[in-house]
């Protein structure tokens, strides 16, 4: 049975993963309009491997959990293809990913703004990855102390162990 919906929205954000969750929360907290946040996968985001930092082995040969994607075959690999598996469910690739959160080499945004991308340098990413993290460590000017998500880089405010995320 189809059901038809006659709301009536100022955005739609197609797709619930790490940006377009970002993205329609961003929106909704900017009270730009009213915002629907389109997910295709089922919500199955609070499954328990989904919740186990390791558990990301067993969901990728699971077509509930991922979309079973291929690449193109490789020339460079003898025609071989890939498996490329991407996040289907609330959260998108972040609900099953390694939890490995990793900023990047100053100087490699900087290539990037070399090459044009205005914006793009280290010194203007530098407060928004600050606004991702809420942690206790580190430089004042460096590391975010009141992030919006507790989870990165672990609530009490320190890099949380594999072991400490799993008891
Ligand atoms: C196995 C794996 C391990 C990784 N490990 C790490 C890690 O440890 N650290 C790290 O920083 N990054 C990691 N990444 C990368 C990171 O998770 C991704 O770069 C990031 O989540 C991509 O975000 P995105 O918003 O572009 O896409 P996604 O998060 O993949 O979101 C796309 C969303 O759109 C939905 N969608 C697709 N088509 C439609 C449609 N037609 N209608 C509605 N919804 C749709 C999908 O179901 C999905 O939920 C990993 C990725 C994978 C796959």
């Amino acid at each position: 049975m189809t059901t038809q919906h006659t709301e009536t929205f100022d955005y739609v954000v197609v797709g619930a993963g790490s940006s377009g969750a970002t993205v329609a929360t961003r929106l909704a907290e900017r009270g730009a309009g009213k915002v629907m946040l389109l997910e295709a996968g089922a919500p199955c985001e609070r499954d328990f491997w989904v919740q186990v930092p390791i558990g990301v082995a067993k969901l990728l040969l699971n077509g509930k959990y991922v979309w079973k994607f291929s690449t193109e075959p490789q020339s460079q690999l003898a025609g071989q293809t890939i498996y490329w598996p991407r996040g289907r469910m609330p959260g998108g690739s972040s609900s099953v990913n390694g939890m490995i959160y990793v900023r990047g080499e100053p100087a490699e945004f900087d290539h990037w703004a070399e090459l044009g991308n205005q914006g793009w340098d280290y010194a203007s990413l530098l407060p928004y990855f600050k606004r991702l993290e809420s942690v206790a460590f580190g430089e004042e000017a460096y590391r975010g102390r009141s992030g919006a998500d507790p989870g990165v880089l672990g609530g009490g405010g320190e890099p949380q162990s594999i072991e400490r995320r799993l008891y």
